[in-house]
């Protein structure tokens, strides 16, 4: 569901009209609402409230630090994938010890890292990572808590891009490595397996993947028993889509509701790590218009918003929303809305049939999960600022970047003279 409603022809976020964003802090711009973010962690969290659980909400979704912020004074829990994403969470006052870290590639220093910012767990993804784990911990005469991530060769039917829990993909552990995996971590000494997890992608809108994935978790969970392996919680990943389109993804109660029904019996902590579906329809972009261009074939809305500012459209053929600002009555004519990057793949939407003037603002809805967050300065563009909204206030909460900032890391080498 979009954030955003109409007040007569004018658009609005909460309560704050998005013509007064532009006018106050220029466009392109990333604009969130509190209230939204806020509401679908207490869903969140209310829908599981029949069993113990914890909320890790996925960082790489959106990494604001006043995001993380609101989410870390709602005592949320957070998942990680890289040191910048746990010095994200401390810096917005989030507690290491409900961190837990995911991801394949894990690196020497951001384990040390994280050892001493003393996070809850590891999610372990292979058995190098182990070792290294094993080795670090030592050195560092530290015991440190893991789980390890099962791969179920199970299709969420999403994106190819988005699926991580199929056979091929490079995430997690073989459901038949985990017995081995286990007694292993067992004899370690300094590790202490006290989780399973899964994250099987991302944007998934059926319940039947994750129902089946909660069933291969504890059948390993109660493998592990068997072996004398007591786990001390059950990780069950992030991936719930939400609406963009003509989606119907399961409401976050009813996804509770069917996952609770199996977890409930067994009494064990679940996590759970929801990004997309925490802040995806709680965001817009909003861009204006450059230049209308009519050619003999096509009719495009050129746009001050381009794929390195939003690359959903770019990278998975993403379809999101587009509104105008204000409402008006000139003819409605079938637009791509494309931006000033120079490549093809640069839109934002195809095919939209909008009545549109130059100097028009648009909104690019649902722009709140893996928009700022994957945003580049291709081209040499400057990242858009980004904007949270509570009631009718709207706080700068990243600043535009400058010219400067963008090669301000940049050294011109000393050269040899040509000769
Ligand atoms: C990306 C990710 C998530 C969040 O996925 P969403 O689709 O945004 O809910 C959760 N867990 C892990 C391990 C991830 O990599």
């Amino acid at each position: 569901m979009s954030c955003l409603q109409y007040r007569g022809n004018q658009l609005y976020i909460e309560d704050v009209s998005l013509k007064n964003v532009a006018d106050e802090f220029g466009t392109p711009c990333y604009i969130y609402s509190r209230s939204a973010i806020e509401a679908n962690w207490h869903t969140f969290d209310e829908a599981f409230s029949g069993i113990p659980h914890r909320i890790c909400y996925a960082v790489k979704a959106n990494s604001n630090i006043a995001i993380l912020h609101l989410l870390a004074r709602l005592n949320s829990g957070f998942d990680i994938v890289s040191m910048g994403e746990i010095d994200r969470v401390i810096a917005a006052g989030g507690d290491p010890k409900k961190i837990v870290f995911s991801g394949v590639g894990k690196k020497r220093d951001e384990i040390e890292h994280a050892i001493e910012k003393k996070i809850y767990c590891f999610n372990i993804e292979s058995e190098p990572e182990l070792e290294r784990l094993q080795e670090i911990a030592a050195r560092m005469n530290a015991a440190i808590d893991v789980a390890i991530r099962i791969n179920p060769n199970i299709n969420p039917h999403t994106h190819s891009h988005i699926t991580t829990g199929l056979n091929e993909s490079k995430f997690g552990i073989d459901i038949t490595d985990v017995i081995p995996l286990a007694q292993k971590i067992s004899r370690s000494g300094s590790l202490r397996l006290v989780g399973i997890a899964s994250h099987i992608g991302s944007q998934i809108v059926q319940l039947a993947p994750f129902l089946e994935v909660v069933d291969r978790l504890l059948d390993t969970y109660q493998q592990l028993l068997k072996i004398g392996i007591t786990l001390r919680h059950i990780n069950i990943g992030g991936g719930l889509g939400i609406t963009y389109h003509d989606e119907h993804p399961p409401g976050i109660r009813e996804y509770a509701r069917a996952l609770q029904d199996k977890l409930r019996p067994y009494n064990i902590e679940v996590i759970i790590e929801p990004g997309r579906a925490i802040v995806g329809n709680a965001g817009i972009l909003l861009s204006r218009i450059e230049y209308l261009k009519h050619t003999q074939h096509k009719n495009f809305a050129i746009i001050d918003a381009g794929m390195n500012d939003l690359l959903r459209p770019a990278l998975y053929d993403a379809w999101q929303n587009i509104l105008p600002v204000e409402l008006h009555n000139s003819e409605v004519k079938q637009y791509d809305i494309a931006g000033p990057v120079c490549e093809s793949a640069d839109f934002l939407g195809k095919n939209r049939d909008l009545a549109l003037q130059s100097g028009d603002l648009l909104a690019i809805d649902s722009s709140g999960a893996y928009g700022f967050s994957m945003s580049s300065n291709y081209n040499s563009r400057c990242r858009p600022p980004e904007i949270l909204v509570d009631g009718s206030n709207a706080s700068l909460i990243r600043r535009r970047e400058t010219i400067k900032d963008l090669f301000a890391a940049e050294i011109i080498a000393d050269l040899a003279p040509c000769d």
